[in-house]
C-alpha cells in the first residue's frame, strides 16, 4: 500500500530531529552533558549512571528529545 510508505518516510523525517553533533549537548542548557557513550567510553562509567535524576526535569526536556538527549550534570540536579 502507498499509505505505507508515506507513513514510513514521515517517520523517518521526525526520528532525526536532533543531529548527532549535538547529542553531547544538554537539551535543557546547551552545554556539555559529559556523557560516557557520546565519547566512546562504556555507559557504566558515565555520571548518570550514579545519578537521580528528578522526574520533573526529565520531563522539562522537549518531547522530541526525550529518550534521546543526555541532560548535564547540573540540571540533572535541578540546579539552575
Ligand atoms: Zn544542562
Amino acid at each position: 500500500m502507498t499509505t505505507d510508505k508515506t507513513n514510513a518516510q514521515r517517520e523517518d523525517a521526525e526520528d532525526m530531529p536532533y543531529d548527532r553533533a549535538d547529542r553531547n549537548r544538554c537539551p535543557l542548557c546547551g552545554g556539555p552533558n559529559g556523557c560516557a557513550i557520546e565519547a566512546g567510553k562504556p555507559a557504566e562509567s558515565c555520571w548518570c549512571m550514579r545519578a537521580t535524576i528528578e522526574k520533573n526535569v526529565l520531563a522539562s526536556v522537549p518531547l522530541p528529545l526525550q529518550g534521546r538527549a543526555c541532560i548535564c550534570p547540573a540540571c540533572a540536579a535541578g540546579g539552575k
